[in-house]
Order: structure tokens, then sequence, then C-alpha cells
């Protein structure tokens, strides 16, 4: 049996063409949907993730401002801009790109800016709001595994998802939202036993490790819908995912490529966000 894709490009596509019809109706009641973000340093994977954002939001008409600051900035310097951007009417999301120069708490920075334009779900009162399945800004990234599942119908309820990986931006939330959608979850970890007897069990497998093509198809149960979050680069410079893809779709049923899997469906959850986040400043700007 050969797997089903899940095309991340293609439904990102469709997702976006929606949203630049939505973006359009707001321009016309003047809400200009409009995400800033700050750069620190010159990391070269970051800025290349900064260009990605905004070549994103030019796509669906999203107004974005990108604010480059040096790699000495203080955490003062960089804390008094955010206050500024909380403040600034004309601005709907604020994400800082994360890593931040060592100097640099990046909690202290998260935890600045406004859980009304954290765009990026990570505010602790977001995360809070998403643990009590509230409604919230979920991260992009499990808010892009859970919109592919349910754009492909796939079903979540009663499943074992199995999660590989517990870190604050994917692993963790990814796993809490397959369990407010009723999945019995299980997460696995560096210091899991017998990984692939766990694995081995999961209808929805999460991969989230870091390591270029860890899981082979013999972690995977027959049948299962398999999510590879990874993204790592090869020595001949081109894209591979945490899963072995060739012997992982040989025993999965649907299955994420990389590249063109999850990686545009978190920024174009990001978008979502954004214009969620417009919405609902126009609103209590409209009620004060
Ligand atoms: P982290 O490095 O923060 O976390 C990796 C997790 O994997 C940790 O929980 C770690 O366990 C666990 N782990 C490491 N080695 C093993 C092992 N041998 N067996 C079992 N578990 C293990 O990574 P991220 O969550 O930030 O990212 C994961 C991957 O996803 C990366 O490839 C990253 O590039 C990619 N990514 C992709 C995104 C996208 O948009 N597609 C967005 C964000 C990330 P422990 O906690 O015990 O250390």
């Amino acid at each position: 049996m050969a797997a089903e894709l899940i095309n991340g490009r293609e439904l990102s596509n469709s997702l976006r063409e929606r949203m630049t019809e939505e973006i359009a109706e707001l321009k016309k009641r003047d809400v200009s949907p409009q995400l800033t973000v700050v750069l620190v340093g010159d990391n070269p994977a970051s800025r290349s993730y900064v260009r990605g954002k905004e070549k994103a939001c030019n796509s669906v008409g999203m107004d974005s401002n990108l604010i480059e600051l040096s790699e000495s900035t203080s955490q003062e310097k960089l804390l008094e801009l955010i206050l500024e951007l909380n403040n600034d009417p004309d601005v709907h999301g604020i994400l800082v790109q994360l890593p931040l120069p060592d100097h640099i708490n990046e909690d202290v920075v998260i935890e600045t800016i406004t859980p009304e334009k954290d765009v990026d779900g990570f505010h602790p009162i977001n995360i809070g709001r998403m643990m009590a399945e509230k409604d919230t800004f979920l991260p992009c990234t499990p808010f892009g595994i859970l919109t592919m599942l349910k754009e492909k119908n796939i079903t979540i309820e009663g499943k074992h998802a199995v999660v590989l990986g517990r870190s604050r931006i994917v692993g963790k939330p990814v796993g809490q939202l397959l369990l407010n959608e009723n999945a019995t979850v299980t997460y696995c970890h560096s210091r899991t036993h017998n990984l692939k007897e766990v694995t081995q069990q999961a209808d929805i497998l999460i991969v989230a490790v870091g390591k270029q093509e860890y899981i082979t198809g013999d972690f995977v149960k027959e049948g299962a819908t398999v999510i590879d979050v990874g993204i790592n680069r090869k020595e001949d410079g081109s894209l591979t995912g945490d899963v072995d893809f060739e012997s992982a779709k040989e025993r999965a049923s649907y299955i994420t490529p990389v590249p063109r899997g999850v990686g545009p469906m978190t920024i174009t959850m990001l978008l979502q966000n954004t214009i969620k986040a417009a919405r609902q400043l126009n609103e209590i700007s409209q009620r004060s």
C-alpha cells in the first residue's frame, strides 16, 4: 500500500485564496490586517523564515512590516519596541523571530507581547486558553497540523495519537489540540523507552524530533496517518523531514511530504491568526 499525500502547499493555497477575499472585505471596512515581524541579529535561517512570512503576507494582500535590529540590541530596547507595537492601532499581529541572541530572555520578550496581538500563540495566557479549550490564537504549527487532519477528514476522536517530541512550540501543543479533539494521546521524547513499540500503536503519528529521517517504516503502524514536522537540510542542500518518507509511505495510509507539507501550513496559520487579531481588535475599538 502506498499512502495518500497530504499536500500542505495545495491546501495552503486554497486557504490563502479564501483569506485574500476575507482581507479584501475587511479593507472595504477600513480594517487592514497588519503583521509586524521583529528580527534581531543576522541569523541566516531566521532571515529566510522572515522573508517567507513577508512573501506570504503579500500573497494574500496583507500589510507586513519588518523591523530589523542589530545583534547587540539590548533587551530593554527590544521590550520598549514591543510596548510601542502593543499600543499601535495599525499593528494587529506581533511576531518576534526566534531564536534571540543569548543576552535576551525569550520568555520575557514573549510575555511582553500583548496576548491580543500574539499571533504566534506562544504567550502563556494563550497557551492556558488553549488548554482550557477557550477561543485563542493557536500556535501556528500545531494549528496547521490540526487543520490538515480536519481538511482531509481524518478521524481524530477515539484514535491513538502518538506525538514524538515535546517542545513548547510543536510537540506539547499539538498533543493538547489532539486531546481537545478527543484523541488518546501519548507523548514520546528522548527519555522514552521502547520507542518503536509505542509508535507502532499510533493511528496518528506526529513526528517532531529534529533528526533527519529518524522514523523509518518499521516504526509505523499499517494504515496510520503520519505527519512529519521536521525540516532538515541535507548535504546536497535539499530539504528532508524527520521521517524516512520512502519506507514510511509504504505502511501509512496518509503522509505529509517535506517540503510541501507542514511548513506552508505553519505560515498560512500565521496569516489566519493575524486576520483574527485584526477582526477582534477592530471590534474592541468600535465598542470603546
Ligand atoms: P526541539 O529540538 O525543540 O525538540 C525535539 C524533541 O524531540 C524534544 O522533545 C526531544 O526530547 C525529542 N527527541 C530528540 N531526540 C529524540 C529521540 N532520539 N527519541 C525520541 N525523542 C527525541 O525541536 P522542535 O519541536 O522545535 O522541532 C522539531 C522539528 O520540527 C525540527 O526538525 C524543526 O526544524 C521542525 N519544525 C518545523 C516547523 C514547520 O513549520 N514545519 C516549525 C517548527 C519546527 P527531550 O524533550 O527529551 O529533549
